[in-house]
């Protein structure tokens, strides 16, 4: 169910279902686990309802792929944490009532020292910094986190200290699916744009559709996206089974980003000079594909991740 919501928010706008389906799942998911029943009542519930916006913060200037290569730390001091780091590309980092932020408590045990902290935007020492200007997803922001000195209750904590790395590993397959799913939105609109306008635009004396180089074009198109539906649909239905298929849902996501981004380029080359003009979805689907071949893993981090899932 999460998958097709994740699909058909994408279908209408990438912005709003990127916003949702990162809260849904990242952004709440640690509290929703691990978090006390006054944190889950005063945050995950009106979060639920959409009247608080839980975020997270993972990623930071020299440390994107490589999570374990991250330099906030959390420092124990009696009952409390003590955050002090940098987060970049925060999705909706203006707007957030909370943040799931990623630390080490370890600092020298790599990706294994991460935990997950809970930070209000209210707690002294936690500053949101500029909105990054990008070319995609307009609709929402991406900004900076600045931690220092950043004082948070040992009760922000979640989960058990030293567990934060495999919590975040335990819900990575959903992840992938939830991109996977994105991209299938994403390249359904992109595809629907580009039939309608090439049924409706004439040239030579007939819609461009008739010419054989759009419409194959538009049935690799239409291809590419069934292949990538089953393989999403497959993966989220295993996993509605019980079963975390992780190699799976990575070519999933894979397959579906790459599709996606092929059904987008594809559009774009049908609305001809149209694709550049703002008035016009084709520029919208191009740009908002290219945040899908990164988000939930690069195409060539998931090619390393498969490969050595096939013992390669
Ligand atoms: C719009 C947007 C919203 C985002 N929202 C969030 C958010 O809410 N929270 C958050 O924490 N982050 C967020 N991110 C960050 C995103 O998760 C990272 O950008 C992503 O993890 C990639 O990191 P990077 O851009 O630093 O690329 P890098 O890791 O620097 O990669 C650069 C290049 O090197 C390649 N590369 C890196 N390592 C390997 C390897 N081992 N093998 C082969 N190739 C490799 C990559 O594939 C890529 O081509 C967002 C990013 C964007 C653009």
């Amino acid at each position: 169910m999460f998958a097709l919501l994740c699909e058909e928010l994408a279908r209408g706008s990438m912005s709003l279902a990127a916003s949702v389906s990162m809260q849904c799942l990242m952004g709440t998911h640690f509290i929703y686990r691990f978090g006390t029943e006054e944190q889950k009542q005063r945050l995950l519930v009106p979060a639920i309802r959409g009247e608080k916006l839980g975020v997270i913060a993972m990623t930071e200037p020299d440390a994107g792929s490589d999570l374990g290569a991250i330099k906030t730390t959390a420092r124990r001091e009696g009952d409390d944490y003590i955050l002090n780091g940098r987060k970049i590309w925060v999705t909706n980092a203006a707007l957030a009532n909370f943040f799931t932020v990623a630390a080490k408590t370890d600092p020298e045990a790599g990706f294994k020292g991460i935990d997950m902290f809970m930070v209000e935007r209210e707690t002294p020492g936690l500053t949101v910094g500029r909105d990054i200007t990008k070319m995609a997803l307009l609709g929402q922001g991406a900004g900076e986190l600045i931690l220092e000195e950043c004082r948070v209750p040992a009760s922000h904590l979640l989960g058990q200290e030293g567990t934060g790395s495999a919590n975040l590993q335990a819900i990575l397959a959903e992840i992938r699916i939830m991109m996977g799913s994105l991209n299938l939105g994403l390249g359904r609109a992109a595809l629907d744009a580009a039939v309608k306008y090439s049924q409706e635009r004439i040239q030579f004396g007939r819609p461009i559709a008739k010419f054989q180089a759009i419409s194959h074009k538009l049935v690799d198109m239409a291809t590419q996206l069934e292949a990538a539906q089953l393989m999403v649909y497959r993966a989220a239905s295993l996993l509605d089974d019980g079963v975390r298929d992780m190699k799976l849902a990575s070519m999933a996501k894979l397959f579906a980003s790459e599709a996606a981004n092929q059904v987008a380029d594809g559009a774009s080359r049908v609305f001809a000079s149209y694709e550049l003009a703002t008035e016009y979805p084709a520029q919208r689907y191009f740009w908002d594909a290219r945040f899908l071949l990164l988000g939930g893993g690069t195409s060539e981090v998931l090619r390393g991740i498969i490969a050595r899932q096939m013992d390669l």
